[in-house]
């Protein structure tokens, strides 16, 4: 039987929905059950896909393609669930559907209203691509109670407790507790109004999770009982903690997965949380540090990077260090002499991107990389000025740039479309893969043999997920080769470069697809695990 858990915010944004959400799935899953994670979001856009990484952060891709918020990459990192499609969706993709449909008759001339035709669209979806054996949907909904937007998702959530049942249905409330240093005191004034503003809508909270920076006092845990109308032990203080793979102990320890289970009449055995004490250790006691260098174009907004912070963490922890992130906004290197700023570090990261904007600092960041010997890891964009910087200076090619930047003497990197002929376009168009359009989620690569990347993955096929438009142009292979870049790992077809490396430099490897969005703080990536130890290697040096 599914169960289904819904998780709500109220008083501010950003308080940790997603990571609370993730917590209490791998809580949950640790206890033995099978969970799936969805995220239902507010706004119009009908995917993530074409929002600035400024405005909501990290796109995060799945393997069968979608373009998803970030907090799916937190659902993957805590429950190791590969996310899909189905377990995102927004209010533009729920309209876009009613619409769809209302234009195709499918409504029979009824008038078409957000309650039912929205609100049961968005039960549909909370409902669909299930695998069945669930015993738990955790159902995260984005934004703040309160918001005009969130009203059809909460009215929807309403309905399927009644539908459902109370034994099938629990309504978590996520909120703060503020400590108000004039008064000494925390208030819990605003989450009180949280929940009379739920209780408008019709959804009395079955558990509060209270986020705070010191401890409660037994008073104040009554008095948010009381007047929130839950029960004391339903009241669970999330207090701040110093990493976010420490939540789900916490969680644990405040009994926040025994009220769930008491909730549902579960008698669950408790969980083993080895798995994320563990963790929480390494992290808390590193046996030294590194330097990485993040060389991009987002840099002020480091929710843009998400999965890539964490992928390095990751690394560190499979190597006992700790990473130290300097954050490096790739323009400045394009300043005379800036890039000997990267003196020091123990590793050079230019992570995906898009645009012109800043690109000659990344190819100067690759260039140092490679000259000096520093490790270097270029993902997707980053692979790809890697491939323009050794074209240029070691493949004499001065005239290599990307087709992304306008016309140029030597498209080492473009679009399938302008270099495919015949047959080899016709098979990527028969695959619904045309250049032009971006490729999204999981495709496989071949490693070739005796290449450095084979010897970390330790197998010869990979399947890896993408978010590009732009190719590196299979035609200049032989010439980048015979300069001494090789092309390590290529699509199955032969097609399309997939990585590139170095022979003789201590770590140099470009990867076309995006290796951060698969790694777990429990089963590292090994990409980056691999990067990391290199990192250590040269922190030894220098
Ligand atoms: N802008 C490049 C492309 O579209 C790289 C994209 C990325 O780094 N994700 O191919």
């Amino acid at each position: 039987m599914t169960r289904f858990i819904f998780i709500t915010g109220g008083v501010v944004s950003s308080l940790g929905k997603g990571l609370s959400a993730a917590s209490l799935g791998a809580l949950l899953q640790a206890r033995g059950f099978k969970v799936r994670l969805r995220k239902l979001d507010p706004y119009l856009n009908v995917d993530p896909g074409t929002m600035s990484p400024y405005q909501h952060g990290e796109v995060y891709v799945t393997d069968d393609g979608a373009e998803t918020d970030l907090d799916l990459g937190h659902y993957e990192r805590f429950t190791g669930v590969p996310a899909r499609k189905s377990d995102s969706v927004t209010t533009g993709r729920i309209y876009q559907t009613v619409i769809q449909r209302e234009r195709r008759g499918e409504y029979l001339g009824a008038t078409v209203q957000v309650i039912p035709h929205v609100t049961d669209t968005i039960k549909e979806f909370i409902g669909a691509g299930l695998d069945g054996d669930e015993d738990f949907v955790l159902c995260e909904i984005g934004g703040t109670v309160g918001d005009i937007e969130s009203l059809p998702f909460l009215e929807a959530i309403r309905q399927m407790g009644n539908e459902l049942g109370r034994s099938r249905t629990l309504y978590v409330h996520l909120t703060l507790v503020p400590y108000i240093a004039s008064a000494g005191e925390l208030k819990t004034k605003p989450t009180q109004h949280s929940v009379k503003e739920l209780l408008g809508l019709g959804i009395q909270p079955d558990i509060l999770l209270c986020r705070m920076d010191r401890a409660l006092d037994p008073g104040q845990r009554k008095k948010i009982a009381l007047f929130c109308n839950v029960q004391e032990s339903r009241v669970i203080p999330a207090l701040d903690v110093d990493t976010i793979y420490q939540v789900p102990v916490s969680y644990h320890l405040e009994s926040f997965d025994r009220a769930v289970c008491e909730h549902f009449g579960l008698d669950a055995s408790p969980p083993a949380l080895t798995r994320w004490t563990d963790i929480v250790q390494h992290i808390r006691k590193p046996e030294g540090e590194v330097k990485i260098a993040v060389v991009g174009k987002y840099t002020h907004l480091q929710d843009s990077y998400k999965s890539l912070a964490e992928a390095l963490t990751h690394g560190g922890i499979a190597n006992k260090v700790h990473v130290d992130l300097d954050w490096i906004d790739s323009e400045v290197f394009e300043q005379p002499g800036a890039v000997q700023h990267l003196d020091g570090v123990h590793g050079i990261l230019v992570p995906g991107g898009f645009g012109e904007r800043g690109a000659q600092g990344k190819i100067e960041a690759a260039r140092f990389a490679r000259e000096r010997h520093v490790p270097y890891f270029g993902i997707c964009f980053g692979m790809q000025m890697a491939v323009i910087e050794a074209a240029r200076h070691l493949a004499d090619l001065p005239g290599a740039n990307s087709t992304e930047f306008g016309p140029c003497q030597d498209p080492v990197i473009g679009l399938m479309t302008e270099w495919m002929r015949g047959n080899a376009l016709e098979r990527r168009a028969a695959g619904g893969d045309l250049g032009g359009t971006m490729r999204l989620g999981a495709y496989e690569a071949m490693l070739a043999e005796n290449s450095k990347v084979r010897t970390i993955y330790g197998k010869a096929r990979i399947s890896e997920r993408h978010r590009h438009r732009y190719e590196v142009n299979v035609n200049y292979k032989d010439r980048l080769e015979a300069a001494g870049m090789r092309f390590s790992g290529m699509s199955p077809d032969g097609e399309l470069p997939e990585i590139v490396e170095f022979e003789d430099h201590p770590w140099f490897l470009g990867v076309q697809f995006h290796p951060e969005l698969k790694s777990k703080p429990f089963a590292p990536h090994p990409l980056f695990t691999d990067f990391i130890r290199a990192a250590r290697d040269q922190s030894r040096l220098v």
